[in-house]
């Protein structure tokens, strides 16, 4: 090996690979999941590239994954003929993390939360996950197409550097050897890996192979010295998943595949696998995770599905299938409708992807519904991602009333912060002669629920939506109507209760509005500028006076919002 150089790992490598050694002792065997994962992804990526360049398959064009293990020297061997690194890869693969938001989000966690595999899980645990099973880990790589002399050897015992050398690669590919720990020699066993394999990478559609030594005997039953002879043996059902007929795949193959293309470590809250043949052709299998993803807010986090042409593997994150507001859902598009060498340039113009965006928009939607049959789950996925949902009536005008089924708010029925009430349940409890589906927007839960634009409301029984998300007047800016009826903001414009105020009421209202000119007109001058108008009104029960916007005027949280823009 020469040019050996040793380099520092980044402080966020340094914190995760400390914190999952520790929080996910107990799930440690899914290190074998990982790296098949990776292995994986390898080959997918060549297989895409030489699509273009034959030459990158270097005369051998059967992608695949090898296992192998050596019970003696406490090691366990994976290796792939996919696209393999160059030194820079390395570097920026296995040295650091890339994701924007990492070291924000490792700095707040608490110490309860560093013991919470689930959250360390959000980062997507990958090839670091080695290291909880080793002292020491090797990996050769090479990258497909480059001359034997490119290849890096990279080394490290997880503790703060590793070493980068130059070496000669007859292969490219990748091949990692871990060296096991005293604690975790159970996996340099052929039994067990075997086993982890059809667990965690029977979905996974490249073959995933391990040598298998037969020994001739002779006709005593004696082996004959020198007659072994090694095979590779499948050990993987090794079709991609989304092809085979639903009926087949079980929960946990789902669950496993779920894992793979999402890089989470948590199980799916529930999934869609379709197969459309017609005018468009495509298999989706879309999934909901269960948690979210620490950069989910992040501009740039990642989103979009795994799309393959044909099978082809062709890019991850596929933004262009879904709007932003489904950006949590996961998976697999794979279809006919493109050609091989699309782009990421070309799917911004091609017309076929508004199509299939359009119906896997459908798709997605309609499992949320399914979903919301489940009130439990559907509470889960609304708490986790409740928020990016009420982006929806915004940007996506044709699916408006499909979306706002799906929304659930808190509201004066509970007076409980949970958002748990959906806008039917709300229709259905409407008192005889309400027309419209009131609701008011503060910051904060107290704020609303102790507003006193909800006294008149509360004093006749009359159930008010409480909306307090940084995103709720936004939503509402879009969502102006449901099932026939339209919402109305109660701390706005003039009060009108429709047929459930009587009469008599209105009519004492009136007495007192004359009556009390004098007041009005007296409170006006006094507030001379700061308002455009002082009325009497029946609003309030308890307080003396509130304030009230105009019907159009744009509201407290709008505002503060386009301040905050700078407008
Ligand atoms: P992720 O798979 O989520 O990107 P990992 O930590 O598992 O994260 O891997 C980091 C990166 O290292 C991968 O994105 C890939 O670029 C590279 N990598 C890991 N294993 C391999 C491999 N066997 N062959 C080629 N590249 C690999
Ligand atoms: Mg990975």
């Amino acid at each position: 090996a020469t040019k050996e150089e040793t380099l520092g790992f980044q402080t966020e490598v340094k914190q995760l690979l400390n914190l999952m050694i520790h929080s996910l002792y107990s799930n440690r065997e899914i290190f074998l999941r990982e790296l098949i994962s990776n292995a994986a992804d390898a080959c997918d990526k060549l297989r895409y590239a030489a699509l273009d360049n034959d030459a990158l398959f270097e005369g051998d064009s059967e992608l695949r994954v090898e296992i192998e293990h050596d019970s003696e020297a406490g090691t366990v061997t994976l290796r792939d003929n996919g696209i393999g690194m160059n030194r820079e890869d390395v570097i920026a693969n296995l040295g650091t993390i890339a994701k924007s938001g990492t070291a924000e989000f490792l700095q707040q966690m608490s110490g309860e939360q560093q013991k919470d595999a689930n959250l360390i899980g959000q980062f997507g645990v990958g090839f670091y996950s080695s290291f909880i099973v080793s002292d020491e880990v090797t990996v050769r790589t090479r990258q497909a197409g480059s001359e034997a002399a490119e290849g890096v050897e990279w080394r490290s015992k997880g503790e703060g550097e590793f070493s980068i050398a130059e070496v000669e690669l007859e292969r490219h590919g990748t091949e990692i050897v871990l060296q096991l720990k005293d604690d975790a020699q159970e996996y340099a066993d052929d039994f067990r890996l075997q086993n982890l394999v059809r667990k965690y990478s029977d979905h996974i559609e490249v073959p995933v192979r391990m040598p298998k030594t037969e020994t001739a005997k002779d006709d005593e039953g004696n082996e004959i010295e020198g007659s072994e002879v090694t095979t590779w043996e499948t050990i993987n059902e090794a079709t991609a998943l989304w092809v085979r007929p639903k009926g087949e795949v079980t929960e946990d193959e789902y669950k496993a595949f779920y894992k793979h293309v999402s890089h989470d470590f948590s199980d799916p809250l529930t999934w869609s696998h379709n197969k459309v043949e017609g005018k468009l052709e495509y298999t989706s299998l879309l999934f909901v995770p269960g948690r979210a993803p620490f950069d989910l807010y992040e501009r740039d986090g990642a989103r979009g599905v795994k799309l393959y042409v044909q099978r082809v593997f062709i890019m991850d994150d596929a933004e262009q299938f879904l709007p932003l507001y489904l950006r949590f859902v996961k998976g697999v598009l794979d279809t006919r409708d493109l050609s091989l060498n699309v782009s990421r340039e070309i799917l911004q113009q091609d017309p076929q992807v508004e199509k299939i965006k359009s119906a896997l928009t459908k798709r997605s939607l309609d499992m949320l519904k399914k979903l919301a049959k489940d009130n439990e789950a559907y509470q889960t996925f609304w708490n986790t991602f409740g928020s990016v949902l009420k982006e929806g009536p915004g940007e996506d005008a044709s699916n408006r009333e499909k979306i706002a089924g799906l929304l659930r708010f808190a509201s004066t029925h509970t007076d409980s912060a949970t958002q748990d009430q959906s806008l039917a349940d709300y229709v259905e409890r409407m008192k005889d002669g309400q027309q419209k589906i009131y609701y008011i927007v503060a910051d904060g839960f107290n704020a609303v629920k102790n507003s006193p634009h909800l006294e008149i409301f509360r004093k006749k029984g009359i159930e008010v939506l409480l909306l307090s998300d940084r995103i709720d007047e936004w939503l509402m800016s879009h969502l102006t109507e449901f099932d026939g009826k339209s919402l109305t903001d109660v701390a706005k414009g003039e009060l009108d209760l429709g047929d459930v105020e009587d009469a008599d009421e209105k009519k004492a209202q009136e007495e007192t509005a004359k009556d009390k000119e004098d007041l009005v007109k007296r409170v006006k001058e006094a507030l001379s500028d700061g308002v455009q108008e002082v009325k009497i009104t029946h609003r309030l029960t308890d307080s003396p006076a509130c304030v009230v916007l105009p019907e159009n005027e744009m509201g407290f949280q709008m505002r503060r919002i386009m301040e905050a823009a700078g407008q």
